[in-house]
């Protein structure tokens, strides 16, 4: 049996607030056929124009990724990186994500309430062969002392280092490593929430960013400590939250990375360039598929008993 693609059962929507517009959000997550991707819709700009998700289509990256329709930059979405994440770590290939507002809502800052809405939609296998690719030589990009890379791998894994000389972030794991096999991503990253420093959100505010921004969707700290009373849910959030945000900015290659990703200090907009690296030379990559699952790897092996949709 192949390891075939997949799409949601059915049509959900949820509504929160955008972290830097502070505008409430309608989103809903809709099936979509097979080979469409992962595409977004602004149903209050021009329903017609589908934002594709595509490495070129990153028009912005200094605060969250954002993407933009090629023709028409009005159809533009902010802070896709953590629902990216979602999509890719629970192995869904093809939906159409529509917003009414031009920012993905910030939910609880990390990515578990897209990881229920997901799961809530339910995940049905479609009649076609999963597209992976895999990374048959090693990229790197650097900017200053930041780098990220990828390395051919037989499956997906991600290893992170930070370096942020804070007392409140030296003081938990500065390094994370994980493989991605059975429910690594849901147990050890998705739950990983965004984080600031006080002092950054009053600059950010005065430019009229971070308005949605508060202790509900963000761990947020002044010179010396966290200010959420609840602490932290992982005691490495900071660096399991950088990995989270990379799962999110790798998928906007468009398919799922058999490789392994690596990085330090690294964001958004050198992420985005690792992958436009990537693409730049076709010796660096293949698109492969698998007609026997026995002969996948591991971490997308889950699933392939499920009903198929014909
Ligand atoms: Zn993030």
């Amino acid at each position: 049996m192949s390891i075939f693609q997949k799409t949601l059962t059915n049509t959900v929507t949820t509504t929160g607030i955008g972290l830097h517009s502070g505008r409430k959000v309608h989103l809903t997550l809709r099936a979509a056929p097979i080979d469409t991707g992962i595409v977004f819709r602004r149903v209050d700009v021009d329903a017609s124009l589908d934002i594709r998700v595509a490495a070129e289509n990153v028009v912005d990256t200094r605060m969250a990724t954002t993407l933009a329709h090629p023709e028409n930059p009005q159809a533009r979405v902010l802070t896709i990186e953590h629902l990216m994440s979602a999509l890719a770590g629970l192995g869904i290939d093809n939906a159409i994500i529509e917003v009414d507002a031009p920012e993905i809502p910030i939910m609880d800052g990390s990515a578990t309430s897209f990881v229920y809405l997901i799961e809530s939609a339910g995940i049905v296998e479609q009649a076609a062969a999963r597209r992976f690719l895999r990374i048959k030589k090693s990229v790197c990009v650097t900017e200053g002392d930041k780098t990220a890379r990828l390395d051919p791998y037989f499956g997906f894994k991600a290893r992170f280092d930070i370096e942020f000389d804070h007392p409140a972030i030296d003081g938990t794991g500065n390094h994370f490593e994980v493989d991605f096999v059975g429910n690594a991503f849901v147990h050890q990253i998705s739950r990983a929430r965004t984080f600031g420093f006080i002092q950054d959100v009053e600059a950010l505010r005065g430019l009229g960013l971070a308005q949605g921004g508060n202790l509900g969707n963000a761990i947020v700290m002044d010179e010396y400590k966290i200010l959420n009373p609840e602490g932290l849910r992982y005691k490495d959030e900071f660096v399991k939250h950088k990995i989270l945000d990379a799962i999110g900015d790798l998928f906007v290659i468009g398919l799922p990375i058999l490789g392994a990703y690596s990085a330090f200090k690294s964001g958004h907009a050198l992420n985005n360039a690792l992958i436009r690296e990537i693409l730049s030379d076709t010796d660096n990559f293949e698109i492969v598929s698998f007609s026997d699952a026995a002969q996948a790897p591991e971490f997308v092996r889950a699933g392939t008993q499920k009903e198929l949709l014909v």
